[in-house]
């Protein structure tokens, strides 16, 4: 596949990456990228340890021959049976809220956990896609933030031990790029959302939905004014595929260029809902980054890709399963 300057690459992984590995697939964002390599012809090993991730997240993909589960912490190594291709390595906490209540884990599968992901793309000759985060820029003092940026991170801040797992993992990534010869890819994700989130994951899109539809507050932390840009799932699964299929080594930024401050998330939530909730302000979290937004050239250059959803019509579908799930667990209830 063609990877050059303003050359296009196919949504697929590219006929010769056959067979994935995606450590963290039951996660979020793990199992919409699990799917999408099935549909696209590909077979897939998810390992994943459950601690975030939900069984629920992949019961609809056990039946199929092509996908197989690895119930497994990465930090006790990755093994896995057959010829690996591709290994997308995803697993980690990603919620604030998950992060600062697994600070220690969080910092052991970002550093045992990259290095058994990279041990196991050496032993196989597999392309390796790293999910790094935006979160590597810190409380950015460059807007927006292009790849050049080193960041501005809080080293002994209670966000670090998420930010420092991803930095720690990039270094990890590019020295088994210079020393071993593995081919791998530094993507860094900016706050990717859509179904299968958890209701009760912390984040603002699921915590704002839930509120809006009890009618209970919705809950803006500090001023409201900070900013962040939301990358709807399947363009992030998208970007990824290509990323695969690419063969830059990154670091490339993956996320929506549109900016808007909590603060008009929460008000187009509330809308797009029809609730009448209201807003209320609660203390801003340490170290919260102000500004957060995405400069995608390299990844438009390079990967021929943007986002294609628009934030009001993935919040609808965010509404929407969220709708199914109240609506599901209710009946439960009667049940
Ligand atoms: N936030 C908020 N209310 C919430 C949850 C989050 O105001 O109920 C804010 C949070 O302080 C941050 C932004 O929303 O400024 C995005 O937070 P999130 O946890 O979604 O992701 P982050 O980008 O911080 O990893």
């Amino acid at each position: 596949m063609d990877t050059g300057d303003g050359e296009r690459c196919g949504g697929g992984m590219g006929g010769d990456r056959r067979n994935a590995v995606v450590t963290g697939g039951a996660g979020f964002l793990g199992s919409h990228l699990c799917e999408r390599l099935l549909r696209e012809g590909a077979s897939v090993v998810c390992v994943d340890d459950f601690s975030t991730g939900n069984p629920d997240n992949i019961a609809h993909l056990m039946s199929d021959d092509r996908f197989s589960l690895v119930k497994r912490d990465i930090c006790t190594g990755l093994e896995v049976d057959g010829p690996v291709d591709a290994i997308v390595h995803l697993a980690s906490p990603a919620s604030p809220q998950d992060y600062l209540r697994l600070p220690v884990e969080t910092l052991r599968v970002g550093s045992a956990g990259t290095l058994a992901a990279l041990e196991l793309a050496k032993r196989t000759a597999a392309r390796l896609v790293y999910a790094s985060s935006s979160e590597v820029y810190g409380d950015p003092l460059v807007h927006p933030q292009d790849e050049t940026y080193w960041g501005n991170v809080n080293p002994l801040g209670p966000r670090s031990v998420y930010d420092e797992s991803k930095r720690f993992g990039e270094a990890a990534v590019a020295a088994f790029v210079r020393e071993h010869g593995v081919d791998a890819c530094v993507v860094r994700l900016f706050n990717t959302y859509g179904p299968r989130m958890k209701p009760d994951d912390g984040r603002m899109v699921p915590n704002f939905v839930v509120q809006a539809l009890e009618g209970k507050p919705l809950t803006v932390y500090g001023s409201g004014r900070q900013t962040r840009s939301l990358c709807y799932v399947s363009d992030t699964v998208e970007a990824l595929l290509r990323a695969v299929g690419s063969d830059h080594p990154g670091p490339m930024n993956l996320g929506n260029p549109v900016e808007m401050t909590v603060l008009e998330v929460a008000e187009l939530i509330r809308d797009l809902t029809g609730s009448t909730s209201e807003i209320t302000f609660l203390p801003g979290m340490e170290d919260d980054p102000r500004l957060r937004r995405p400069d995608i050239a390299l990844a438009r250059r390079v990967l021929g890709w943007q986002p294609e959803v628009p934030l009001r019509q993935g919040l609808a579908e965010v509404i929407s399963s969220f709708r199914d799930l109240r609506a599901a667990a209710r009946l439960g209830a009667v049940d």
